[in-house]
Formats: C-alpha cells, sequence, structure tokens
C-alpha cells in the first residue's frame, strides 16, 4: 500500500530508491530487550566499553604536549574522573539487569537522568559540567562494540540509496558530500537550515520536515522521493511508479533543455549584464562551479573545512585549501567568507558550551573576535592565498560598525605581520561585509566608506527580522522572503550600496530562487551568489526580463505592505515569458 507524507522540497527532481536509515544521536539509541541468560554478556559488553573509554582518556592524557594550555589536561582528568564515578561506570549495569534492556539503552536512561539533574542545579559553574558528563557518554556509545549509532561509510552507498535520517548536521553532510547516493529525506530541519543548503547543494531530490519518516519507513523499502513538490511516498503501487518514472524523465529533459543557455552571457532583453556567482562549501566544489557558467565564487562558507574533524585545522593547511580555490577559478574571484561557526555549525574541537540560544550567541564574526588568533591564522591564509588569485575576504554576521573595524583591524594586523615575514599577498585584497543581522542593514551607510563590497545574506536577514528559527520546520511557514520588512531591509542595503559606488551582491537562497529573481532586479540587484544547480534556471529568468518591463510591478511591490497583494503582485510579475 503507498504511504504518502508531506515536506518541506529542497529540489532536485525525483529519485525512486531503496531506503537506507541512518541511525546518529542519543535520542536514536536502540531499545531492545534481553532474556536472563543475556545479562551477564550485556554487562560484561557495558564494562568493556568503560574499559575501552578509559584507555582512550588515559592515551589523550599521555600525549598531551608540553606546551599544552593547562586547562587540557585538567579538562581530561575530569572526564576520567567523572568515567570512574558510580553514576556513569556502575548504574547503568543496574538498570541493564533491571530492566532486562540494551547496554546502549541503560547508558540512554542514565544519561537523561543526569542531564535532568544537572539542569535542575543552580551553581552556574557545576550546571555546565552536563556537556563534560554528555561527552564522557558520548565516548562511552562509540565503544559499544558497533552497537553505537553511527553513519555509514560513504563508500557503502549504492546509486538508488535514499538516506532516511531523523535529522542530519551540516558535518553529515560535508561527510556525505562525495559519495553516491540517490536522495536524502529527514524529520526535522528548515528550508533554509545549512542542511538545506548543502543538500541543494549536492542537486539530489531532498525532501525535509517529514516529521515521522524516520519511524514509519524500513530499512530497504522502495521509496520515491519528490525534491520539487516535497512528496515522499513510502511502498509505491505499480500505477504510482510509471507516474513518476513518467515526471523524472520530464524533470531530465528540462534539465538538459537548460543546459543549452550554459554558455550565453547573463544578460536582460535591454542588454543589462547580471553577474551570476556561485556559492561553495568546500574546495573540491570548484569543479562544479566552473561547469556551471557562474563567473566567480561569490560566496565560500570557509567553516565548512573546519567541521567534521577532531582538530583545528592549521595556517597552512587553510592557505592550501584557499590557494588551490584561487587557482582553479583561474583568476575569476572568488569571494571567501571567514568562518562562521557556531549556532548549528559547531566543531568537536570548539569546546564552547551549548548556549541556550545559539543561533543569537557567540557565532560568525564574535566568535572569531572572541579567539583572535584563530581568526588570526585564518586571515594570514587568505592573505597568502591572495597571491595566488582574485580572493575576496568577507566577514559574516557583523552587527555594527565597531565589529567591522574591529575585523579589519585584525586584517590589518595580519597584513602587517606578513609584511614582516616578507609573504607575498595581494595588498588591495578587497574587503567585504555581510549584511544579515537587520541593524547591520539599517546602519548599512556607515560601512559604506569601509568596504570594497556588500552581501546580503538573506537567509540570516529573513531570520533575525522575523524572529523565525531557520531550523525550526515548526515555523517555516512564517519564513518568507517576501515579507514586507525584509523587502526593506533588502531594498535600504542594495540603494546604499549603489549610491556609495559599492557593489552589492546576494547571497542567502533567495538569489538562486527563479521565483525572486525578476523582483530582485527590479530592486536594482546586479549580482546574484547561489548554489551551482540553481544558476541556470536563474540565467533563465534574467535572459526573459526587460528591466523597464518590470519597474512598475516590483515598485508597486515595493511601496505594498499588505502580504496579499504582495503575492498577487509577484505572481504578475513571474508571468512568463513576458512580464
Ligand atoms: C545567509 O545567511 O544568507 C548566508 C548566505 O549565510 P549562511 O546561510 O551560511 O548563514
Ligand atoms: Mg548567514
Amino acid at each position: 500500500m503507498n504511504i504518502t507524507l508531506h515536506g518541506v522540497a529542497i529540489g532536485g527532481g525525483i529519485a525512486i530508491g531503496r531506503a537506507h536509515l541512518i541511525s546518529r544521536s542519543m535520542d536514536d539509541v536502540a531499545h531492545y530487550g534481553l532474556e536472563d541468560a543475556e545479562i551477564p554478556a550485556e554487562m560484561a559488553r557495558f564494562d568493556e566499553a568503560v574499559r575501552a573509554t578509559r584507555k582512550e582518556l588515559e592515551m589523550l592524557w599521555g600525549s598531551i604536549p608540553e606546551n599544552a594550555p593547562a586547562e587540557l589536561g585538567a579538562f581530561l582528568s575530569l572526564h576520567i574522573m567523572l568515567l570512574g564515578d558510580v553514576t556513569i561506570s556502575r548504574e547503568p549495569r543496574e538498570i541493564i539487569e533491571k530492566q532486562h534492556c540494551n547496554a546502549e539503552w541503560a547508558l540512554k536512561l542514565q544519561c537523561d537522568l543526569l542531564v535532568e539533574q544537572f539542569d535542575a542545579i543552580e551553581e552556574d559553574y557545576l550546571r555546565e559540567r552536563k556537556n563534560d558528563v554528555l561527552q564522557v557518554v558520548e565516548r562511552i556509545f562509540k565503544n559499544l562494540d558497533g552497537h553505537a549509532p553511527q553513519l555509514p561509510a560513504p563508500g557503502d552507498l549504492l546509486d538508488d540509496t535514499i538516506l532516511v535520517a531523523h535529522d542530519l548536521s551540516p558535518a553529515d553532510m560535508v561527510y556525505f558530500k562525495d559519495s553516491n547516493f540517490a536522495a536524502f529525506v529527514t524529520d526535522v530541519g528548515g528550508a533554509t537550515s545549512h542542511t538545506a543548503i548543502l543538500g541543494r547543494s549536492l542537486d539530489l531530490p531532498s525532501v525535509i520536515a517529514l516529521h515521522h519518516a524516520r519511524e514509519l519507513i524500513r530499512e530497504e523499502e522502495q521509496i520515491i522521493v519528490d525534491g520539487q513538490q516535497g512528496v515522499l511516498i513510502v511502498n509505491p503501487d505499480e500505477l504510482v511508479l510509471s507516474e513518476y518514472r513518467r515526471r523524472q524523465r520530464a524533470w531530465r529533459d528540462a534539465k538538459r533543455k537548460l543546459s543549452s543557455i550554459r554558455k550565453s552571457d547573463a544578460k536582460t532583453r535591454d542588454g543589462t549584464v547580471i553577474e551570476l556567482l556561485a556559492n561553495i562549501e568546500l574546495p573540491q566544489d570548484v569543479e562544479v562551479v566552473r561547469g556551471s557558467g557562474a563567473v566567480g565564487v561569490g560566496l565560500f562558507r570557509s567553516e565548512f573545512l573546519f567541521l567534521g574533524r577532531d582538530t583545528l585545522p592549521t595556517e597552512d593547511e587553510q592557505f592550501e585549501a584557499y590557494r588551490k580555490v584561487a587557482e582553479d577559478m583561474k583568476g575569476l574571484p572568488v569571494t571567501i567568507r571567514t568562518m562562521d561557526l557556531g549556532a548549528d555549525k559547531n566543531p568537536k574541537w570548539l569546546n564552547h558550551d551549548v548556549a541556550d540560544n545559539p543561533a543569537l550567541g557567540l557565532t560568525g564574526i564574535r566568535l572569531c573576535l572572541a579567539e583572535p588568533l584563530m581568526f588570526r591564522a585564518q586571515l594570514r591564509a587568505l592573505l597568502r592565498a591572495s597571491h595566488y588569485g582574485k580572493i575576496k575576504i568577507l566577514f559574516p554576521m557583523l552587527n555594527s560598525l565597531g565589529e567591522l573595524k574591529q575585523s579589519i583591524a585584525q586584517l590589518d594586523y595580519a597584513k602587517q605581520e606578513l609584511h614582516e615575514e616578507g609573504l607575498p599577498f595581494d595588498a588591495e585584497v578587497e574587503v567585504g561585509a555581510m549584511i544579515e543581522i537587520p541593524s547591520a542593514a539599517l546602519v548599512v551607510g556607515s560601512f559604506i566608506k569601509h568596504v570594497d563590497f556588500l552581501s546580503i545574506g538573506t537567509n540570516d536577514l529573513i531570520q533575525y527580522t522575523l524572529a523565525i528559527d531557520r531550523n525550526d520546520d515548526s515555523v517555516s511557514h512564517l519564513y518568507d522572503p517576501v515579507h514586507p520588512a525584509v523587502l526593506k531591509l533588502i531594498l535600504h542595503t542594495i540603494r546604499t550600496g549603489i549610491k556609495g559606488g559599492v557593489p552589492v551582491s546576494v547571497c542567502g537562497e533567495m538569489a538562486g530562487d527563479p521565483r525572486l529573481t525578476r523582483l530582485l532586479l527590479g530592486m536594482g540587484l546586479r549580482k546574484f551568489s547561489m548554489h551551482p544547480a540553481s544558476l541556470l534556471a536563474v540565467k533563465r529568468m534574467v535572459l526573459n526580463t526587460h528591466l523597464d518591463d518590470i519597474a512598475p510591478i516590483a515598485g508597486r511591490m515595493l511601496r505594498s505592505e499588505d502580504p496579499d497583494k504582495i503575492a498577487d503582485l509577484l505572481q504578475l510579475l513571474n508571468t512568463e515569458p513576458d512580464v
């Protein structure tokens, strides 16, 4: 029997394949009952995992370099101490015995109890030790002999595999980026979450926010993923299968047809040149960019180099990565955003406590300014790479002129150091500011004389203007790119840039949505940066647009504060082929 689920469409066409269920977090722990006779072996398996964890921690402790900060040793000895505590090493055994359950489940129950107790503590320092407990428990999970939740090795996936997960983190998406699989679906997530953005960049059919897909679908079950309509069909019958095979062919034909404009210049009918640039996450994405017809990289989200690994990349490692992108783009511009970590992108090595409101916490440029040595290493690597191509540097999540000035001061400091060391770099390297917090959009006029360009991050600008968590699908219906307040902030930024002679681009997901291309053109935007997979659809809109024709409708949209009227005008604006 067909079961149909509806979620948020991420794009990428239609896939028909076999489900592969992904287990990952402690929220997704296997739970099974045991016979009396199996209990001693299960307790022994738990003891063995604790022993292996202790060995790992002691080895780490033994390998601390002499010049390492004292906190590192303190941190490891705290973990060894916690591991020795009865609440972690003994009580889960009692749960196994009493509840006749598997070791993972017993550990999870005990961990939940400890977290609850820590949360109730008044004193900040003690309450924050909860994360240490979680880290120790996570290590024991990993050592539970292959029963631990884990991601499949990329090489184990087949071409028709459809990944079904409760959630995938941005780091998981990076892990899967180079593997072959047909599609992915998740229970949670918002349309502009980083998981969704990476999914879009894979150009695979994907649907998120399906709520119970992970529970309903069984391993190896046949499923259809329609990434255009946001639909998932489990166990389709022959009739449904043949209809979706037909739609799959139509989608592929349309894509093929679109590729005929790859080499055309992106010019409107009146001859205005529009710059279409690409967003990338990793150096190897450049290959796709070069085939897409993009005239440069408008946003390299450099923080993905920092995710999915146990240590911070060194300055030299970063330099090699940036140099590779600059060289591979053969003189075309490459805008590299300094690391935008925090919120949903937390590398393993960053030992910051999880904040109550991570999107309002120590993210982006705030984190860089709080960790000047880490920031300086990246700035030095970027500058050194600027000698090998056309690199531009972009600062994310700025909220004031003060933060912009501090960032530029750090860059100047890095330049001075390189100069003294005799290392070559582009002394004229262009510097840009991301406008993605309403406060920055409102004071953008003060940024103008300090920067060479501006880039509007609409994903966050919408999140912070409308107070909508971009990762939370329960409010995704309120996430509205054409909300009049959002449009006013974008318009103000574009106009301020034009007036001050500073180029402005949009690099959020709005830039890659062909339904919004004419509106953005009508607002005066001439530079769009998006995932390469969206580039041709946007180019088709550009080629089909005469700026004089769209101006009156776009003007009416921008003057209106009525969402219904704006929606009607948007539809009118997009009437094909002419306005
Ligand atoms: C944005 O916020 O629009 C943006 C481009 O940055 P990110 O999506 O990586 O937060
Ligand atoms: Mg952003």
